[in-house]
């Protein structure tokens, strides 16, 4: 019989992830800090929990997928925190983003009463999530990844373990320098698209599977074409992943000055009140700049 699974978080990425590991047929446990969260998860076979220390009294595995570093530290170590309730043996598999030096200090903890471990954060937005494609980069013992590899196979299609506890999230940033450079990319060819008066989605349909195409343009041109800032990944939680890019190339000495750019360039959506759209709206701060917008009439 497959373990019973926790999962912790049913955000815009947890309940996508939540809902393939109950298609692929495990049993979950789920809760979330905004309890109607849990309502469609558990109309559709979970059962809910009532603290992250009680899912994990009740689970094998248990999944986090909260949004920052003292999120993860609140739900795991907290005081009805998973550390709490889970038995020795168990396997805790943290899927947020969050600060590699931090991840080993809670395994660290974890160990000390015989509770496994493993990083495995994701990319693939929240498409990924819902469809069970995601990208997860793992840290932690060879045989803990070998224990989660079905509950990582329900979630992911590109699964890689990478090293010891913190080299998932380690990638994980390397992921976002990738993520925002492109993003910034396709900021700017939409703008020049614009200014030069050519039809919008007959570039996208002319570049977008050539040597300039890349998950961002695909997904998110079409986004910003439609003027469409809904989230798949907010720019709060951007800039939370870019904080964290920039702690960890100050910490090793690596000049990061694209990424840095960016940083400055989302602050100013921020001070705006736009944080909580998607991370494409970063256009809006370089139509800020050239003092038009893409996808209107100028
Ligand atoms: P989200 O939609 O903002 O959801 C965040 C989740 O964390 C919610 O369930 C929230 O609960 C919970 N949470 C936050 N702080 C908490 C706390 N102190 N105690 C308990 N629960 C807490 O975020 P998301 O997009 O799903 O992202 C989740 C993680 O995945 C983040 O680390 C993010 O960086 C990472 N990620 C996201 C994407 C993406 O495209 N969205 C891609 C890759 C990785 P409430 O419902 O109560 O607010």
């Amino acid at each position: 019989m497959s373990e019973k699974v926790g999962f912790i978080g049913l955000g815009i990425m947890g309940q996508g992830m939540a809902r393939n590991l109950l298609k692929a047929g495990f049993s979950v446990c789920a809760w979330n800090r905004t309890s109607s969260k849990t309502e469609a998860l558990v109309a559709e076979g979970a059962q809910a929990g009532k603290s992250p220390a009680d899912v994990a009294a009740q689970c094998d595995i248990i999944i986090t997928c909260v949004s920052d570093t003292p999120d993860v530290e609140a739900v795991i170590l907290g005081e009805e925190g998973v550390i709490q309730g889970a038995k020795a043996g168990s396997l805790v598999i943290d899927c947020s983003t969050i600060s590699p030096q931090a991840t080993r200090a809670i395994a660290e903890q974890l160990a000390a009463k015989g509770i496994h471990m493993l990083d495995a954060p994701i990319s693939g937005g929240s498409e990924g999530a819902a469809k069970g494609t995601l990208t997860i980069m793992i840290g932690g013992a060879p045989e803990d990844v070998e224990r989660a590899m079905p509950v990582f196979k329900a979630m992911g299609k590109t699964i890689t373990h990478i090293g010891e506890n913190g080299a998932g999230q380690t990638v994980k940033l390397v992921n976002q320098v990738l993520v925002v450079g492109n993003c910034l990319a396709m900021c700017e060819a939409l703008l020049l698209a614009q200014a030069g008066g050519v039809d919008l989605q007959k570039t996208f349909d002319a570049i977008s599977q050539g040597a300039a195409g890349s998950w961002m343009f695909t997904n998110r041109a079409p986004q910003i074409i439609r003027r469409d800032w809904r989230p798949g990944f907010t720019i709060d939680l951007q800039q939370k992943d870019l904080r964290l890019v920039l702690d960890a190339a100050d910490e090793l000495g690596v000049p990061v000055p694209a990424t840095s750019l960016i940083f400055n360039l989302y602050r100013t959506l921020e001070a705006k009140g736009l944080g909580g759209d998607g991370n494409h709206a970063l256009v809006k701060a370089l139509e800020n700049l050239a003092g038009f917008e893409v996808g209107k009439a100028q």
